[in-house]
């Protein structure tokens, strides 16, 4: 229509982090819009978190059964049917954008779908597929998310493949090369190699995942994609690609030298590029750092002051629940409430095999820092639980500033590390000490005592190792 619609709050896309700013701010009075070009749930859910975590978890089950013949169950033929595993995959996502719509709608959050532009720092034109529709607010939280990055030598095709199409995949590759080692890459990877495709990364820096892990760290899952027969090949610098009907023919360039390497499909997983360029920000006045970045305050805040910016478009890991935190305190502050962001609580999780999981410092982090710690360390080989689900690789340690004995970090490589990081973020987050942590009565056999193990490893006195 002509005349503009007024609200008070209007949020530019519904990923993890606008969809929960919207309900946040409905929750606190506002008349809020919530502006989506695609699907509710945005990457996280669409083609993110959700359904990658689907395909991990048939990739196990897939393992679980072929596998476990030392612990005495043998399969006589474990088939798979990607199609169906597929089908799986969709019904989840399902599932979930399904539950945000009511969730939303529940909130009394009104859905636009368009894509939204600014016309100035109180306006917003929305495109729809037949129509157009200017919206003036009080406050906008910017939560429009990021893409993948294309490479000039590697332009997306049928067989050169961003991390949506490597979910999407209508057959289970032979072999696959995969440039860029970071956490999409490595999860995404080590799902086609649990279902038996030879799995090349290729990684241009010296270590996998950014140098952001301890080397303990990706050391494990480097040994684990090797016994999948996969190679991980570092300091590798991707070069070209000859593409056929067929497949894909991959130059890199290693040592100096320049190697080819033949494959199905090349998946392009070199990071993401925040989505601020095509939507009007410069209209509304709003800065821009030299990477495409927003720049807030604490409070997530705009240099124009009420235009806010959350999750992937602002600086910090790009993750989910970080997009969600953010959005919280947007609505929040536009409230008035005196919420601010603080980013050391915030876990990282890469799902790969085994999981790595890390909140808080990790002890070299604190060093450069010159914080003095004490870290308490625990293998899962020691654990009754670990041996009994016959899964032992790994440890369990927290960081413990010797100061005061509060719990500053940790980190898990392990089972269940992503849900076990839950415990230290907890005490990180409250400042709780390690003797705390230790007097916490864990239950019997447990993944869980390896907190409490940990804890007692940093206070000198463990029980279950020496
Ligand atoms: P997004 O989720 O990107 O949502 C932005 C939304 O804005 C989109 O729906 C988009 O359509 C919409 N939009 C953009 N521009 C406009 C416009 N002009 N008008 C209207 N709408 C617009 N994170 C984790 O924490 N855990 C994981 O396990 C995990 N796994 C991942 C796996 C993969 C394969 C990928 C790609 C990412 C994964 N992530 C994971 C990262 C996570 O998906 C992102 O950090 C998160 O989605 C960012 O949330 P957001 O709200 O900032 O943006």
């Amino acid at each position: 229509g002509d005349f503009p619609i007024e609200t008070d709050t209007i949020v530019i896309g519904a990923g993890p982090g606008g969809y929960v700013a919207a309900i946040r701010a409905a929750q606190l009075g506002q008349k809020v819009t919530i502006v989506e070009k695609n699907e509710v749930g945005g990457v996280c859910l669409n083609v993110g978190c959700i359904p990658s975590k689907a395909l991990i978890n048939v990739g196990h089950k897939y393992l679980d059964a072929k596998e476990s013949a030392d612990i005495g169950i043998s399969a006589e033929q474990v088939k798979v049917d990607w199609s169906k595993v597929q089908a799986f995959k969709s019904s989840v996502v399902k599932k979930l954008t399904g539950g945000v719509s009511g969730l939303l709608k529940g909130n009394k959050v009104e859905i636009v779908k368009g894509e939204a532009f600014f016309v100035d720092s109180n306006s917003l034109r929305v495109i729809g597929e037949n129509s157009a529709q200017t919206y003036q607010f009080k406050n906008a939280i910017v939560a429009t998310g990021s893409r993948p990055i294309e490479l000039p030598t590697f332009k997306f095709s049928k067989r050169v493949l961003d991390s949506t199409g490597a979910l999407n995949l209508e057959e289970i590759p032979n072999e696959i090369v995969i440039i860029g080692g970071g956490v999409i890459g490595l999860e995404l990877g080590g799902v086609y190699a649990n279902f038996g495709t030879k799995v090349t990364i290729l990684e241009g820096t010296s270590d996998i995942l950014g140098g952001n892990y301890p080397k303990q760290m990706t050391q494990l899952v480097k040994k684990n994609f090797k016994s999948k027969g996969a190679e991980i090949i570092t300091n590798a610098m991707a070069k070209g690609v000859e593409e056929s009907d067929t497949g894909v023919e991959v130059t890199y360039e290693v040592g100096g030298k320049e190697e080819k390497i033949s494959a199905d499909y090349v998946f392009v997983m070199v990071g993401r590029r925040p989505n601020t360029d095509e939507l009007g920000l410069e209209q509304a006045g709003v800065k821009l750092t030299d990477r495409g970045l927003v720049e807030i305050d604490k409070q997530c805040r705009t240099n124009v002051p009420n235009i806010y910016a959350i999750g992937d478009i602002v600086a910090g890991p790009q993750l989910a629940h970080k997009a969600s935190y953010e959005g919280k305190i947007a609505a929040e502050a536009i409230a008035g409430l005196p919420a601010e962001i603080d980013y050391l609580g915030i876990p990282a999780v890469v799902f790969s095999d085994p999981e790595l999981a890390s909140v808080g410092y990790t002890p070299e982090q604190a060093k450069e820092e010159g914080i003095e710690v004490t870290v308490g360390k625990f293998p899962f080989a020691a654990s009754g639980r670990s041996l009994a689900l016959n899964n032992t690789d790994g440890f369990y340690q927290i960081v413990v500033r010797k100061e005061d004995g509060v719990v500053i970090g940790g980190q898990i490589a392990g089972p269940n590390a992503s849900d076990l990081i839950a415990e230290i973020g907890l005490a990180v987050e409250a400042g709780m000490t390690a003797e705390d942590i230790a007097l916490t009565i864990h239950a019997h056999p447990t993944f869980g005592e390896n907190a409490m193990e940990a804890a007692e490893v940093a206070l000198g006195s463990p029980i279950h190792i020496i």
